[in-house]
């Protein structure tokens, strides 16, 4: 059996897909007969051409113009004498091996594309990059996998799936996902969830240890993957989705209720998104609201920045679905493990700890303006809470605000009409936010708690790494005393708090931050249910006080203790 951690509840039948991006290493290595390495690099250009043009018939034929034209641009780069002919002659003047050659002739365009100060060129810099490893695999005679050719159901084992590469997947076709890099609160993890498609991560060696077609067993409560089980572990399984289902849907009576304790207090769930599409399945879901739609993902699977316009039509949608009900729309949280290619920017030591999300959109204010011109626009349609992801000192969120007011006066000199009753929040996951608290509080109209990110900070603990998981502790007192510290803030100040990281959901810390005060808990849809289940089971009160004694004790064993003894949770 191979173990990691159960990361998305259900259990899969179903055969292996072994998917794995091949890292292309590329050496120079001086070679003898440079006619045949000419050779070699032109017959790899022409069939790339085959295979674009295989793709770009296949997009028009699908309606998609739009993904058609990328690859007519494409083709159109690599058809170009130019860029052949500069490769031919690193062959030819350095004795160097086609890869290499071409390699270095695309980082050469893609530098001058770069530079230029037209956008149409700029964004050909990057197809540069798409171009390079396609030609360079076949020059290598690398055979590429691909997750959208999937066909059939399986479920898909990969040494680390990225979450740009998990958005494209058919979650019909799609039974689960085993990676052997990861943790509880990856971006992979958190969408598996959100899919409803039951994931196990952080087991290290599946990859190597299964080959395509192999049938698999996987516990995504357990972590277990079984290969090739037996017929007697097969039916064991088949009876585990059976129970799985009758529990699911006797939470079916608390869909249409609203989320109150057995002493009546109510409280707020709102669902976390990460596309228009899913707010729908949101209020389906029973969400009061949407508490953190993560904008980041309408800047995937494409070639190029999303533009002013397709982002307002996203956010509209989303506001208009949701009507009177609160949005919480996160400005692009980029960096981290969310990458998108096409911005080729540098790889970095930390990229957690690097130039991400606010500091990124500080950085560069061009992709940050739009953004933030096409929620203004959009806020007319709903009810806007724009929030402002990774703040760490008051100067960030002062600088952001500042942009959105200077936004705000041009779309009004513009005579475009704007949202005139937006709100405007910051996520708390940067230690150093909630330890000023008191201060961030008087400039924003709400919080939201970041504990996938609040933890992975405050244990100084990588949230990608399956070698330190142990160290995510959302019942850890530590953990406890910060986001009491934020909500005691935000109440002081007459504005609300609430947490949108896996924790919201998480059965043992639910009772925790409503005893501490919690207004809103946002999580997957999947999860409302049965939150609002186990909520109808316990008294507020009980809550109030268990937890304020949580935040004296020393440990997140003594925690869960303590929860059971006083609560009985466990
Ligand atoms: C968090 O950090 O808790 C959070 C909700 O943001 P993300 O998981 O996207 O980093
Ligand atoms: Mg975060």
């Amino acid at each position: 059996m191979i173990k990691g951690i159960g990361a998305s509840e259900g259990i899969a039948i179903g055969k292996v897909f072994k998917y794995n991006k091949p890292e292309l290493d590329i050496i120079k290595t001086p070679v003898q007969d440079i006619e045949k390495e000419i050779l070699l690099l032109g017959l790899s250009i022409e069939k790339s051409i085959e295979e674009l043009s295989g793709i770009r018939d296949a997009m028009e034929e699908a309606g998609d113009s739009e993904a058609a034209d990328i690859f007519d641009a494409h083709i159109e780069i690599l058809d170009d004498p130019g860029l052949k002919g500069a490769a031919g002659e690193k062959i030819k003047s350095d004795n160097a091996n086609a890869a290499y050659a071409f390699s270095e002739a695309c980082d050469k365009f893609a530098a001058a594309f770069e530079s230029m100060d037209n956008e149409y060129f700029r964004e050909r810099a990057a197809d540069l990059k798409d171009i390079k490893s396609r030609v360079i695999m076949h020059i290598e005679g690398i055979k590429p996998v691909s997750l959208s050719s999937i066909k059939e159901e399986v479920i898909i084992v990969s040494k680390d799936l990225l979450p740009s590469d998990t958005a494209q997947i058919d979650k019909k076709l799609v039974k689960g996902f085993v990676t052997d890099a990861g943790g509880y609160t990856c971006h992979t993890a958190i969408m598996a969830r959100s899919f409803g498609i039951p994931a196990v991560v952080g087991t290290k060696s599946a990859y190597e240890n299964v080959n395509d077609g192999d049938l698999m067993v996987l516990d995504g409560f357990s972590g277990d993957v079984i290969v090739d089980p037996p017929e007697s572990v097969k039916a064991e399984y088949r009876a585990k989705i059976e129970e799985y289902k009758t529990r699911s849907s006797a939470l079916e009576e608390y869909r249409n209720k609203k989320t109150i304790t057995k002493d009546g207090r109510h409280l707020e769930i709102s669902a976390n998104i990460g596309s228009a599409e899913e707010a729908e399945i949101a209020i389906k879901s029973g969400a009061e609201g949407i508490g953190l739609f993560r904008t980041e993902f309408l800047y995937m699977n494409r070639n190029s920045l999303p533009s002013e316009q397709e982002q307002f039509e996203a956010y509209k949608d989303v506001l208009e679905v949701m009507g009177e009900r609160p949005v919480v729309i996160r400005t692009l949280d980029i960096g981290g493990d969310k990458k998108l290619d096409y911005l080729r920017l540098d790889d970095e030591m930390n990229p957690f700890l690097g130039n991400r999300a606010l500091r990124f959109c500080l950085k560069h204010k061009d992709i940050f303006t739009t953004q933030l011109r096409a929620l203004l626009r959009a806020g007319v349609y709903g009810n806007l809470h724009i929030m402002f992801p990774m703040v760490a000192t008051i100067d960030e969120l002062r600088d952001a605000k500042r942009m959105i007011k200077e936004i705000e006066v041009h779309l009004k000199e513009e005579g475009t009409e704007i949202s005139e009753t937006y709100k405007v929040g910051m996520m708390v996951e940067i230690p150093s936010s909630a330890m000023l608290a008191d201060v961030f509080a008087k400039e924003v109209d709400f919080f939201s708690i970041g504990s996938n990110d609040l933890i992975q900070y405050t244990f100084a603990a990588d949230r990608m790494n399956q070698d330190v998981s142990y160290l995510y502790q959302p019942c850890n007192p530590s953990l406890l005393r910060l986001i009491s510290l934020v909500i005691e803030a935000a109440h002081k100040e007459g504005k609300w708090a609430g947490l949108c990281g896996e924790m919201a959901a998480d059965p043992k810390a639910v009772p925790l931050l409503l005893g501490l005060g919690l207004d809103e808990f946002s999580m997957n849809a999947s999860s409302i249910l049965k939150v609002r289940e186990a909520l109808s089971n316990l008294n507020y009160e009980d809550m109030k006080k268990s937890a304020h004694k949580a935040l004296y004790t020393e440990s997140q064993e003594q925690v869960i203790k303590l929860i059971n003894d006083e609560l009985g949770i466990h």
